[in-house]
């Protein structure tokens, strides 16, 4: 085993412990016994130094022509490239990803940069005609000020690079708060960035529980805007606080995304696309595959295969690279999957397969849960409408391409969504009718490509939208008039507002 990391806070550039001296630890998930790292249990006090540096820093920092800050993060991003085996392997160790989909979140966090820094020359306003003659109507971009980003475990250097990169071009401070399961990833994170040189104060580190140092942040009165992903509960909180304390809010919640697998869909294609989107990250991902929605001419034959596949699949650590699927993030995480499964059983559902913690040999020391298959689910129970964020899909059958986007669109989420058909007709009519933020025609519920809005329509999230979208977060929008006429113009004196 090895020593654990010791984290700490990262404020106005300089890195400290909590004010309090209090720690916590973070454990391997797939050895519990395994301390990866101790990190400040941050309070009142932290997060007020952070927002102070953020505050101040952001008085210059906004100044900074957007190309030059542009410059630190295509810096940010180089070096993300040269440590992203070193953030790889210490991503699988904190919590669990199989190493080359761990690969694949560092990779995201780079594509960002990379994509953030081309915006820095980008960040047009338009010039429109005006009502009058010699004065010109300008829109510019602006920042909203100091930011705060509050994110989950799930993807621990993809998330807080998609907040972090496009906030810092378009002119932000921040303050990131990470999520209290992946504190080791979000502080290499924040060194590659601190050795970028950004000027101190203008990236910021607090470490902390949700409850203590999230909510100071979220309920903080010189916090301009709350960048959050996490769970629906969480974002119902940080959303309602935002608006009693006037704050800009952008929020990414829970999913419950469903794959259609039409009667003349390619099979293989469609079970391709099943697996890796229902136990991708064991399950735990935002636009995982939870409900598969199966016509009844194909779903017999589907399923058998769809049994077989997963049946081979193979649970382990996520640093081992013989893994397909890695363990659950923590012992409530187990907890939740467990419950559901029981839930989805006294509701009458069928365990086809899986359906249990898995304790042979070393998976007893770690949080690890059999990828399971629900069957005979109808669209009323719970494990067809509640997020569980776990290993498991359920089963629905339909007779029908009309029934199949009714049954998709029955849910209070509107993340990512998937339809598996050669019906041309039927693709369009699913892109028109699909209630979802993403939708992929042949192609599982993954994310977008940083280039693309990346959001959720419905109770996922509140109208905004990330990675391709986040420049909308991130800046405001003032309109400029500009009059060189010399003269009283004709709107002035219709005293218009
Ligand atoms: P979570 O809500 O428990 O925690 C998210 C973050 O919020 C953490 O940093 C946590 O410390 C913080 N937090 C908790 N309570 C807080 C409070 N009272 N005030 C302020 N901050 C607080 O979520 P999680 O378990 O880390 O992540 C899993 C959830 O995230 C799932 O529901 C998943 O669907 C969602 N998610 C959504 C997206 C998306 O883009 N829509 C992406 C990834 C994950």
């Amino acid at each position: 085993m090895t020593i654990p990391l010791t984290c700490q806070n990262y404020i106005a550039g300089e890195w400290l412990s909590a004010v309090s001296a209090e720690t916590l630890p973070s454990s391997n998930p797939a050895n519990s016994r395994e301390i990866v790292a101790t990190f400040p249990r941050s309070a009142t006090a932290d997060v007020d130094a952070a927002i102070a540096a953020a505050r101040q820093a952001y008085r210059t920092w906004r100044l900074v022509p957007a190309p030059a800050r542009a410059e630190y993060i295509f810096r940010v991003g180089e070096l993300l490239l040269q440590h992203k085996e070193e953030l790889a392997q210490l991503m699988s160790r904190e919590m669990g990803k199989p190493l080359a989909e761990a690969r694949g979140d560092v990779q995201e966090g780079i594509d960002c940069a990379y994509y953030s820094a081309g915006e820095g020359r980008r960040l047009f306003g338009q010039t429109t005609p005006s009502e009058m003659p010699n004065k010109f109507a300008m829109t510019m971009r602006m920042p909203i000020g100091v930011c705060a980003l509050i994110t989950p475990w799930n993807f621990p250097v993809a998330i807080p690079c998609w907040k972090a990169m496009p906030a810092l071009v378009c002119g932000n401070t921040v303050i990131l708060k990470p999520s209290e399961d992946t504190p080791a990833c979000a502080t290499k994170l924040i060194e590659i960035f601190h050795a970028a040189g950004l000027p101190k104060g203008v990236v910021n580190l607090v470490h902390g529980l949700g409850e203590e140092a999230g909510k100071a942040l979220v309920e903080h009165s010189n916090v301009d805007l709350v960048s959050f992903t996490g769970s629906s509960e969480t974002g119902a909180f940080v959303g309602a606080t935002c608006g009693r304390t006037h704050k800009r809010v952008c929020l990414e919640m829970g999913g419950k995304n469903a794959q259609i697998v039409m009667e003349d869909a390619d099979l293989e294609l469609a079970l391709e696309g099943a697996v890796w989107g229902a136990f991708g990250t064991s399950g735990q991902r935002c636009t995982a595959t939870s409900r598969l929605i199966l016509h009844r001419d194909i779903k017999e034959k589907f399923t058998h295969m769809l049994k077989e596949r997963t049946g081979k699949l193979r649970l382990g650590a996520g640093t081992d690279p013989n893994t397909d699927v890695g363990p659950l993030v923590n012992a409530s995480q187990l907890e939740r999957v467990s419950r559901y499964v029981e839930i989805g059983r006294e509701e009458g559902a069928k365990v086809l397969l899986g359906g249990a913690v898995a304790s042979e040999g070393d998976l007893q020391h770690g949080f690890f849960f059999h990828p399971t298959i629900l069957d005979d689910v109808t669209p009323q129970m719970r494990v067809a409408r509640e997020e569980i964020f776990g290993p498991v899909v359920v089963l629905i059958e339909v007779g029908s391409f009309e029934e199949a986007i009714a049954i998709l669109n029955d849910t209070p989420f509107g993340l990512s969504s998937s339809i598996y058909t050669r019906d041309v007709s039927r693709a369009f009519a699913a892109m028109r009718d699909i209630e979802a933020g993403i939708t992929y025609i042949n192609g599982p519920t993954i994310g977008a490509e940083v280039h693309l809005p990346f959001g959720g329509v419905k109770q996922t999230g509140n109208g905004h939208r990330e990675a391709g979208g986040a420049i909308d977060v991130f800046t405001e929008w003032k309109a400029v008039y500009v009059d060189f006429s010399g003269s009283l113009q004709r709107a002035q004196i219709d005293n218009r507002e």
